[in-house]
C-alpha cells in the first residue's frame, strides 16, 4: 500500500507537503487549479462537467433538517465539552493526539499579538506556496476582466493582500483590501510597493466592525476555507459581508462549495495514530485512544487507498446561503470498489466560481493535485472487511460548535451488512 507523506495534525509546517509544492511550482499552472485531474469517480464528480453544481447530486434519503435537529453532543458519551478557547488557556489539556506542530487554534483572537503575528506570517506562507489555491485565484480573475472592469471589490480576510492585487491588476474600479491580523500593515506596503496604492485602500479590522467608505460593492472576493471546509473557516464572516454591503446582482468569488466523503484502507497509519496507544513502554494509554479517534486527522491520502466511491455529502451557494446552512446532515452510501478492508473515511471539499467564463475551481480530494487543506481522515472503531460491491450506508452530521463557532462537531452513523462482516455504529468527532 502506498503511504501518505506526512501525519500532522495541523499541517501548515510540515516538510514533506513543502517540498511537494516546491517540485510543483517549477512547473507554470498556466491553466487554473487541479480539475484537470479527476476528482473522483466520475458520476458523483461534479466540477469539471457541467456548471450546475446542485443539491440532486446530494441522494437525499432522510429529512437532512430533522436529523440536524436531534443531533446534540451528550458529553457524558464523548467527554469533554472544552472548545479551542478552552485549550488555549489549559494547553495541557489540548490533547493534540496527532502529534500537532503548530495548532491553528492558536491563531484565535486571544492570542498575544507577537504570537498572532507570527502565525500570520507562517500561514500567509503556506497559502501562497499552495499553487493549486493561489493559481486558481489568480486565473479566476485574470481570465475573467469582465468581471472586474469597473468594480469596486471588497476582499474578505486580504492577509497580504494577493487577492486585491489581482484584481486591481485585473481592471477593477477600487478595492477595499480588510485585514484584522497586523499582516494588514505589510498589505498596506505590498500594495504601496506594487504602485496600486491609487486602486486598493487596505483597511485594518475585522468585517464585523469596519466602516466602509462605500454603501455597496459589485464583488466580494475571498479565500475562507478551513480545513474539512468548515474548521476555523471564515464563512460567517463572508456572509456577513454579503448581507451588509453586496449589490442586488453583485457576486461572490468563490460561490460554491462541496464537501465529500469516502473511504480508505489505513491500517498503517491506523495502527501508527490510534492503537499505538494501547502498549506505550509496556502500558496501557488507551484512554489517549478515545481522544485519538475522536480527532479528525488532517492529512495527505494517497488515492490507492480508496476503496469506494466518492459520495457528495453538500454543496453550499455562498451567494444564497444562510449561516445556519453550514450545519446540517447528509446520507451517504459508499459502494466498494473492490475487496479491502475500510479504517476510515475521509472528507475532502471542492469550491467553484460559476460565474467565470468557463467553470473554474479546484478540488482538494486525494485523486487531485496536492493542496495544503490535505484531507481530513475520521478514523473507524470498526476494521470493515468489505467485498466489492457492498455498500457502507450512513449519515453525517457536521455542527458548529456551540461555545465555539469555529470548533466543528461531527456525527457519523453508520451501518454495513456484508458477506464477512456486519456492524452499525455511531461515532462522534470534534475538530478544535
Ligand atoms: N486573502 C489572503 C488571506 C486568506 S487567509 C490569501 O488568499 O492569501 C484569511 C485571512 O482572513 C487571514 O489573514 C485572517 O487574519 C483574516 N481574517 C479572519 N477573520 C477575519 C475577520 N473577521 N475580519 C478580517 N479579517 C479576517
Amino acid at each position: 500500500m502506498a503511504r501518505r507523506e506526512s501525519h500532522s495534525h495541523h499541517p501548515h509546517h510540515h516538510q514533506g507537503t513543502h517540498t511537494r509544492f516546491e517540485d510543483e511550482q517549477i512547473e507554470e499552472a498556466t491553466e487554473s487549479s487541479n480539475l484537470e485531474d479527476p476528482m473522483c469517480d466520475a458520476d458523483e464528480s461534479t466540477i469539471g462537467q457541467d456548471k450546475a453544481i446542485d443539491d440532486t447530486m446530494c441522494e437525499p434519503g432522510e429529512s437532512d433538517k430533522d436529523i440536524a435537529r436531534s443531533f446534540e453532543l451528550d458529553d457524558s458519551v464523548i467527554g469533554s465539552d472544552k472548545t479551542s478557547a478552552d485549550y488555549y488557556f489549559d494547553s495541557y489539556s489540548h490533547f493534540g493526539i496527532h502529534e500537532v506542530s503548530v495548532p491553528l487554534w492558536m491563531l484565535s483572537f486571544s492570542i498575544t499579538s507577537v504570537m498572532h503575528s507570527f502565525y500570520n506570517y507562517m500561514i500567509s506562507v503556506e497559502m501562497l506556496k499552495d499553487v493549486v489555491r493561489t493559481k486558481t485565484y489568480q486565473n479566476v480573475i485574470y481570465k475573467n476582466k469582465f468581471l472586474f472592469k469597473n468594480k469596486v471589490v471588497l476582499d474578505v480576510g486580504a492577509g497580504t493582500g494577493i487577492l486585491s492585487l489581482f484584481c486591481a491588476k485585473a481592471g477593477a474600479k477600487h478595492v477595499y483590501a480588510v485585514e484584522c491580523s497586523h499582516m494588514a500593515d505589510m498589505a498596506k506596503e505590498i500594495v504601496e510597493v506594487n504602485g496600486f496604492s491609487d486602486v486598493i485602500t487596505v483597511m485594518k479590522g475585522k468585517v464585523e466592525e469596519i466602516v466602509l467608505p462605500v454603501a455597496q460593492v459589485d464583488i466580494i472576493i475571498s479565500e475562507w476555507m478551513g480545513y474539512f471546509l468548515l474548521f476555523e473557516n471564515m464563512l460567517n464572516t463572508v456572509l456577513y459581508a454579503r448581507d451588509k454591503w453586496l449589490v442586488n446582482d453583485g457576486i461572490v468569488l468563490p460561490d460554491k462549495a462541496s464537501l465529500y466523503l469516502t473511504a480508505i484502507e489505513d491500517a498503517e497509519y491506523k495502527e501508527d495514530k490510534i492503537e499505538f496507544w494501547n502498549s506505550v513502554y509496556g502500558f496501557d494509554m488507551s484512554c489517549i485512544k478515545k481522544q485519538a479517534m475522536m480527532e479528525p486527522l488532517v492529512d495527505t491520502v494517497d488515492q490507492n487507498q480508496i476503496v469506494t466511491n466518492c459520495q457528495l455529502l453538500k454543496t453550499m451557494d455562498i451567494s444564497k446561503m444562510a449561516p445556519g446552512d453550514a450545519s446540517f446532515t447528509a446520507p451517504f452510501k459508499l459502494v466498494a470498489s473492490r475487496d479491502d478492508y475500510i479504517h476510515a473515511l475521509v472528507a475532502y471539499f471542492d469550491v467553484s466560481f460559476t460565474k467565470c467564463h468557463k467553470l473554474t475551481g479546484f478540488s482538494t480530494g486525494p485523486r487531485s493535485r496536492a493542496t495544503h487543506w490535505k484531507q481530513t481522515v475520521l478514523y473507524l472503531e470498526d476494521v470493515l472487511t468489505i467485498c466489492e460491491g457492498e455498500t457502507v450506508v450512513g449519515s453525517m452530521t457536521v455542527a458548529q460548535n456551540k461555545k465555539n463557532p469555529r470548533d466543528v462537531d461531527i456525527m457519523i452513523k453508520y451501518s454495513f451488512n456484508g458477506q464477512r462482516c456486519q456492524v452499525s455504529r455511531t461515532q462522534y468527532y470534534k475538530m478544535r
